[in-house]
């Protein structure tokens, strides 16, 4: 399957999904593979390639590992049955005794979990706010964490961090680095350029786009490093596959992720101008906004867009908020992200009290609508508040 290394442009790889031709058949299509097991020989040899059972040994599965690989510019991709299977795996390399640093206010299915996890297994936990660089590498260099890990851009407060600044130091102090890049996609931000030792995403989420598989995937920098040795291996071992109906169906989604990702970035920077500054709104968070936070830093690690997922602040409380969401006609409202059509989501009311999101934060992820539509609903809503 290396056979189209060459391949660089992600729209190319994307659309031809890793110039794939099904060898059954001719097919530009994959067929679909739905075999548990697979047939041995006279001389009990498996009949094609390595393929015994079908736990970890599908073709769509492979296939879709491939793409994503070639999009990461990674080494190799292990695809999972959702991005928490993908991250409790990762986590799941970490001893008795050992330290990790997480990214505080992140994701906060990540948060609640690994909180839990580190807990049971006794594992040293740091929650720290990465976007602050220079204090988060000082923390870095004291503490000599064993496993770093951090959400670029974060959700919901949009934080962007330095992953090539935090890779060099944690590097230096002997630690590998994680980058949960669900909200950048591997079109808008390529974390293994800038130093990562791992990428995570919830392929849930714009990668397939379609609102319609949940998958998780992490690529690594180093296919023969411990780690992923370990990954692979518990992946196997633990069985947190992916489905070959979902690899198949993923395969599909990602053929248009290089197209859905510029309509999406075009769409929400011209949602976040039209909030930035309306009478209605506190505060835009989104990275293509030139007053929020990390900016200049997303321009320079995001060079093809400022992503499809934003938070503002409606002025009020929660009643406003609410009232807002309620009065948008067309966008649902929906937990999730990353899909062609936009979702709106008040976020306090899943996080609760724990987390310290605003009752007044709105978080948008932007589809790929007509944009004058988009802002036509916005707007109404807004002013029925
Ligand atoms: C959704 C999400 C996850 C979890 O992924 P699932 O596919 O829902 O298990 C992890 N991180 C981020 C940033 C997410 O948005």
């Amino acid at each position: 399957m290396s056979k189209n290394k060459e391949l660089k442009n992600p729209a190319t790889i994307a659309a031809r999904a890793g110039g794939h031709v099904d060898a059954g058949s001719g097919g530009v299509v994959p067929a679909l593979q739905q075999s548990t097991t697979f047939v041995r020989d006279e001389n009990y040899e498996p009949l094609i390639g390595s393929n015994v059972y079908g736990r970890d040994q599908n073709d769509q599965v492979r296939l879709a590992e491939h793409v994503l690989t070639q999009l990461e510019g990674a080494q190799d991709s292990l695809l999972f049955a959702s991005g928490m299977a993908a991250l409790s795996t990762l986590f799941g390399s970490l001893k008795r005794g050992q330290k990790l640093i997480i990214q505080s206010g992140i994701y906060w299915g990540t948060t609640a979990w690994v909180r839990e996890f580190c807990n049971h297994r006794e594992i040293i936990l740091i929650e720290a706010d990465s976007s602050e660089t220079d204090v988060f590498t000082d923390l870095l260099k004291s503490e000599k964490p064993d496993l770093i890990f951090i959400e670029v851009p974060s959700n919901p407060w949009i934080l962007t961090s330095d992953i090539e600044a935090i890779s060099n130091i944690a590097k230096s102090a002997g630690a590998l680095l994680a980058v949960d890049a669900t909200a950048a996609t591997p079109v808008l931000m390529q974390p293994i350029s800038l130093g990562a030792d791992i990428v995570m995403h919830s392929a849930t989420k714009a990668i397939n786009g379609h609102s319609d598989v949940i998958a998780g995937v992490l690529s690594c920098a180093d296919a023969s490093s411990d780690l992923w040795l370990f990954l692979k291996r518990e992946r196997h071992g633990a069985g947190a596959i992916l489905s070959p109906h979902s690899a198949w169906m993923l395969l599909r989604g990602m053929r248009t992720l290089p197209l859905r990702m510029k309509r999406m970035c075009a769409n929400a920077m011209a949602i976040a101008q039209f909030l930035d500054g309306h009478e209605k709104i506190e505060a835009v968070w989104y990275p293509g906004i030139d007053h929020h936070q990390g900016h200049a830093l997303a321009t320079d690690q995001m060079p093809k867009g400022y992503g499809y997922l934003m938070s503002f602040l409606i002025k009020g409380s929660r009643e406003e908020a609410l009232n807002f969401c309620k009065h948008l006609e067309g966008i649902h409202r929906a937990t999730s992200l990353g899909g062609v059509e936009s979702l709106v989501e008040h976020r306090h009311t899943i996080e609760g009290e724990m987390t310290g999101c605003p009752e007044n934060l709105i978080r948008l992820s932007v589809g790929i609508e007509d944009v004058a539509d988009l802002i036509g609903e916005i707007d109404l809503a807004l002013s029925r508040i």
